[in-house]
């Protein structure tokens, strides 16, 4: 659960139930969907428009939706994304992950004790002086933080492409989206 979200964050998303209590998809809604079924139109606006739905963009957007700011993240691609990946999170990236509000179950992932570089001959190895690193399928850490993501009411947009930005934000599938920031966490590109 998303515990540090604003209080206007909260009026609106309980304004935006339905009786049965389920959040309505026109509002910050908690499930992920296309930009096609969500109709984003040229009166879209959002504070923060995040560009890549990877670990990068998924943990900025929860970070930036914990001050309150409305976010909105586009990915070209959809859950599951499968990358190459030795599938290693270091203890840094577990606390980084922990103050966001992820962890992991003993069966989510392997503890890490320490690391072991091999060339050949050659080795070095040392402990983790301060906690252990986990190893986790990159998949399963890619799904918690979707599903963290859309409980802390990040606006999740999958299989749709920034094609362009200008100064006043950002054009998906050629459709203008007003962000008061853009976050590019596109990988690679
Ligand atoms: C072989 C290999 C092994 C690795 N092993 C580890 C490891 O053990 N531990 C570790 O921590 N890291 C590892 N890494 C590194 C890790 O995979 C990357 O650092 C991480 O994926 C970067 O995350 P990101 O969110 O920045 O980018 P990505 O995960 O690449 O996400 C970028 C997203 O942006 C989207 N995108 C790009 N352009 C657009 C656009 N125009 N419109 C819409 N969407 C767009 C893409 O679809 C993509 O989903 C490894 C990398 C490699 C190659």
């Amino acid at each position: 659960m998303c515990l540090a979200i604003s209080r206007n964050y909260e009026q609106r998303r309980a304004a935006s139930r339905d009786s049965s209590g389920r959040v309505q998809r026109n509002g910050y809604n908690a499930h992920p969907t296309s930009a096609k079924s969500k109709g984003a139109g040229v009166d879209e606006k959002t504070d923060v428009l995040i560009v890549g739905g990877g670990p990068a963009g998924l943990a900025a957007g929860i970070a930036a939706r914990k001050y309150g700011f409305r976010v909105i993240i586009v990915d070209a691609a959809a859950p599951q994304i499968v990358k190459a990946c030795r599938e290693g999170l270091l203890p840094d990236t577990v606390e980084a992950l922990a103050r966001l509000g992820i962890s992991f179950l003993p069966s989510e992932g392997s503890a890490l004790r320490g690391i072991r570089f091999l060339d050949g001959e050659d080795s070095g190895q040392a402990y983790f002086p301060a906690g252990p690193a986990i190893g986790v399928r990159r998949t399963t850490l890619h799904q918690k933080m979707v599903d963290h993501a859309a409980d802390c009411g990040v606006r999740l947009l999958w299989r749709t492409h920034v094609t362009g930005l200008n100064g006043k934000g950002v054009f998906l599938d050629g459709t203008q989206v007003y962000a008061r920031w853009i976050i590019g966490a596109d990988g690679a590109n």
